[in-house]
């Protein structure tokens, strides 16, 4: 203070300095006005009940059809059992980063379960999907790397290629001849080239062409990075994902997984080569420089893991009920896109039409907010409907009415 003084700078705290910096909350509230004016303005529904196909908003019961819990294994008795028991055991925090005193027995079983599942040389467990994400691609690519992504790849994807320096070019949505073009012109000025993608859609519910994607990987000697975020548990006689059902699986150089969506927990990973899997441990910031996740949680993946292979029932009468709704909507007259999973997108339009088609559900009982831009493009706002195996057909068959019923009064 006094050397701060004596320079003649004015330090007293009583002061608050109202110069022009503080602009800076005009212009966010600014910001915030505009998100309002155009019904953008994000302000998420409170639930007053566990993750579920029924939940409890505001004391209304309703049907939730918008979570990613497919498989309704958030809230099943047998996870939760398991993650009770462990955190008796292991207590509620890991207390450290992995490589410091975080890794303990349950990382490591959940890790060799993963790559057991995934039919992979190993596996790690990362915080979150998103840094699954972000640790996959900064293993392969840096500065000076060719990156190709489709263009409705997740956001985690596009901001760890964007993070990574390498240069990211995105070819039209599930289009093979624009990858094939892409390829065509860059690769040959790149000495590591990477093509990523979903393989299935969260926004559209679509795949991504996977085995046209593997023929030109192969032949442009290019690694593949797949994000089974939203398959993995769902497709597959085993529950793997697309690369199974496509029967791609030893093409897939990587695989990027969440823990919670299907598994209905907390958490991401990556699985791979060993190498792959070493490098991410020795030198992906997004494994190092974080606390390691919960153990409990890593007990209650594994649980789940169990249940999605012993138990295929759960997602032959999930993907039974996506059909059941996407022929109703069709025949409705709704678009729903090339939708082909458990996600269903019904098409609006305008954000407005979309807000108010979603308020009126949740007046009749369902849960299903409006996905509007920036998440998905301007005139494409819809409803995104994610079933979950814990619903009925009669869910399905009310839901189709209630719908039907707004369509005519508009
Ligand atoms: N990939 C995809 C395709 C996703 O949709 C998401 C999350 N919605 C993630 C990765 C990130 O997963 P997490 O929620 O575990 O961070």
């Amino acid at each position: 203070m006094p050397a701060l003084q004596s320079q003649g700078v004015d330090v007293a705290l009583g002061r608050v300095n109202n110069g022009p910096q503080m602009n800076i909350w005009n212009d966010m509230q600014a910001e915030l006005d505009e998100l309002a004016a155009a019904n953008l303005l994000r302000s998420p529904e409170v639930l007053d009940s566990p993750c579920g196909p029924r939940i409890t908003v505001g004391g209304r019961e309703l049907v939730c059809m918008c979570s990613n819990d497919y498989l309704a294994l958030a809230n099943d008795a047998e996870v939760k059992q398991a993650a009770v028991e462990a955190i008796e055991k292991w207590g509620v925090g890991a207390g450290a980063s992995r490589l410091v005193s975080g890794t303990m027995a349950p990382h490591v079983q959940l890790e060799r379960s993963l790559a057991s599942f995934k039919h992979a040389e190993a596996a790690i467990v990362t915080s979150t999907g998103w840094m699954a994400n972000h640790a996959a691609v900064h293993a392969f690519v840096s500065k000076g790397d060719l990156v190709l992504c489709d263009k409705l790849n997740h956001a985690s994807i596009l901001d760890a290629v964007r993070s990574s320096g390498a240069v990211m070019r995105t070819y039209r949505h599930c289009d093979v001849e624009s990858l094939a073009k892409l390829l065509d012109k860059h690769r040959a000025k790149h000495k590591r080239c990477l093509i990523v993608t979903d393989s299935l859609f969260s926004m559209d519910g679509d795949f991504a062409p996977l085995k046209e994607i593997v023929l030109l990987k192969n032949q442009f000697n290019a690694s593949l990075l797949l994000d089974e975020a939203h398959a993995t548990g769902v497709f597959g006689r085993g529950g793997r994902g697309v690369a199974e059902l496509r029967e791609v699986e030893p093409h897939i150089d990587a695989t990027v997984g969440t823990l919670s969506k299907a598994l209905g927990g907390f958490g991401g990973f990556v699985a791979g080569k060993s190498v792959l899997i070493d490098t991410i441990r020795n030198t992906g910031r997004e494994f190092i420089y974080t606390t390691a996740p919960p153990p409990a949680l890593c007990v209650a993946a594994k649980k789940a893991l169990e249940i999605i292979q012993t138990q295929p029932q759960r997602r032959k009468h999930l993907l039974a009920l996506a059909d059941m709704l996407r022929v109703g909507l069709g025949e409705a007259g709704f678009d729903t896109l090339n939708s082909q999973s458990q996600i269903i997108p019904v098409i609006i339009g305008s954000a407005d039409a979309a807000v108010d088609i979603s308020r009126k559900l949740f007046d009749q009982g369902f849960f299903v907010p409006a996905i509007r831009p920036p998440t998905v493009k301007r005139g494409t706002s819809r409803l995104r409907v994610s079933l979950s195996a814990g619903h009925t057909e009669a869910d399905i068959d009310a839901f189709l009415t209630a719908i039907r019923k707004l369509k005519a009064e508009n």
